[in-house]
């Protein structure tokens, strides 16, 4: 098993162009129905987990949460230095990577000086936006993927589509066929053959591993510790078998201290899968003691910038609150339609159309901040109440700025903000408008004869045609509402 250090489902040509990745997306009725029944699910276990452990307490518990994330990026410099300093002390090496190419070069570095030839390595976003684990086999080091869902992705020489369920896009007929191609082993669907299999493999990679390479969850000033949850149990293997352990994490997962873990994991647990806690909470505090009996010799922690101190300036530092549970990915009506990969980067669904632009520039992502209906249910899921179609609306304002948007829609624009500027020169548009859409849907349907007929149009031409890409346009009634209200509406009411 090699992995694919040649390909990566995220190397898009800039600027990316959402349409035709969401437009494949919309058209794949399997891919819609797996994700979207996995996303219904998630988010119906996430509110009902909420409202019975919390119950009206649930408000509060977000908005703690969200405090405590927020106090802590306020005084981000502050706590940075007491992490570093707690974290020292307890023999855990740190390091700072401006981007994702200083992280791997550094993580490469220790692995060589170490001379490690095996890398077990846990679910880490943060990995995968470094592109680490093709450096990694790039640089001759076999690295095995140990999450069931990240291992199976890696030999499908796929990506993760969902942030905490990376192979939400697949059944199990997939996983089957996967096994029986890169493994060698008969074909099965049968989940808990499949598990065996995957165990199998990967426990004889644990004994012989000399690397262990880990994201994390959190990092406690407080005490220095680095905070891992997994429910599958590798995140400990892969952190304590291997007699070196690095782990990547962002700058902005730092929390104060452990009375504030509680509470964040907490949250977590019940915003991502909705357990009451993950299985597995991994706390590392240095590397193994002299009186301990596993654990690895050295521990290694990158910092990652890669762009979040642009993020950390006071209009959009709340999106460094993110603890990447995923919920707003459950909710989200866009993300279920058309699942991970449209987005075109590591970081999908609302959490992603607005932090992938702010990471990679507005002018290569700028149909990520239009990819939302801005309904809100994102900020509702949000466990650290995010404003996240607040945050979509500022960017929308920036590549107004910026001149990223097109002419064509720059026009539009105009043209609506001139006619909402007085009553005459709305009447005027909004009746062109009428003429206009009545005109295209005539002969789909009845005449209008009342309020519940409705005429529909099939086929918007020019710069409008996306709305009608996927689904008839209902087509307006033939009295607006103010022509209805003078008339009779005024006297029924
Ligand atoms: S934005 Fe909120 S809901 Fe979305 S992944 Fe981050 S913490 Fe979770």
């Amino acid at each position: 098993m090699t992995g694919s250090p040649h390909e990566h489902p995220f190397d898009v040509p800039l600027p990316f162009d959402l349409r035709p990745r969401a437009e494949k997306a919309v058209r794949d009725l399997q891919l819609r129905q797996f994700v979207g029944s996995a996303t219904r699910g998630k988010d119906r276990g996430r509110r009902d987990g909420f409202r019975e452990v919390f119950g009206d307490r649930s408000e509060g518990v977000r908005t703690l949460a969200g405090a405590i994330k927020q106090h802590t990026l306020d005084h981000l410099d502050w706590y940075l230095e007491r992490f570093i300093e707690a974290a020292g002390g307890a023999g855990v090496h740190v390091h700072f990577a401006q981007d994702g190419a200083q992280a791997n070069a550094i993580c490469l570095e220790i692995a060589r000086r170490q001379g490690c030839r095996l890398c077990v390595k846990s679910k880490s976003m943060v990995t995968e936006e470094t592109e680490l684990l093709p450096a990694l086999l790039a640089a001759g080091i076999e690295t095995i993927e140990t999450d069931l869902g990240e291992f199976i992705l890696q030999l499908d020489h796929d990506a993760p589509s969902h942030i905490v369920t990376p192979m939400i896009h697949k059944d199990r007929a997939a996983v089957g066929r996967a096994f029986a191609r890169e493994l060698g082993v008969p074909y099965t669907d049968d989940p808990a053959r499949l598990t065996a299999i995957a165990r199998e493999h990967l426990r004889e990679k644990y004994r012989r591993a000399d690397l262990g390479v880990s994201g994390a969850n959190f990092l406690v000033a407080e005490t220095g510790s680095i905070v891992i949850c997994t429910n599958e149990g590798n995140g400990r293997f892969c952190t304590s078998a291997p007699r070196v352990h690095v782990a990547f994490a962002g700058i902005e997962k730092l929390i104060p201290g452990p009375e504030h873990l509680g509470v964040m994991l907490k949250v977590l647990a019940r915003s991502s899968t909705a357990q009451p806690l993950t299985c597995y909470t991994h706390c590392i505090t240095g590397p193994r003691r002299a009186d301990e009996h596993d654990g690895p010799d050295e521990v290694h922690l990158i910092l990652l910038d890669n762009g979040r101190t642009e993020i950390l300036r006071e209009e959009t530092r709340e999106l460094l609150r993110c603890i990447r549970c995923g919920a707003c990915l459950n909710a989200c009506p866009v993300y279920r339609r058309i699942g991970g990969h449209s987005y075109g980067a590591v970081y999908s669904g609302p959490i992603g159309a607005a932090i992938t632009p702010l990471l990679k520039g507005v002018h290569n992502f700028p149909d990520l901040p239009k990819a939302t209906s801005l309904c809100g249910a994102c900020f509702e899921a949000c466990p650290v109440k995010i404003d996240l179609p607040r945050q979509f609306i500022a960017l929308r304002r920036r590549m107004v700025e910026q001149r990223v948007t097109g002419a064509w829609e720059r026009a539009v624009f105009r043209l609506w903000g001139w006619s909402l500027r007085s009553a005459w020169r709305y009447r005027l548009v909004s009746g062109v408008q009428r003429v206009v859409l009545r005109w295209l849907g005539r002969g789909m349907g009845p005449n209008d004869a009342g309020p519940s007929t409705r005429r529909w149009v099939s086929r918007i031409p020019g710069v409008l045609k996306g709305w009608t890409g996927e689904r008839d346009f209902p087509a307006p009634a033939s009295r607006s509402f103010r022509q209805w209200w003078e008339g009779e509406g005024r006297s029924e009411r």
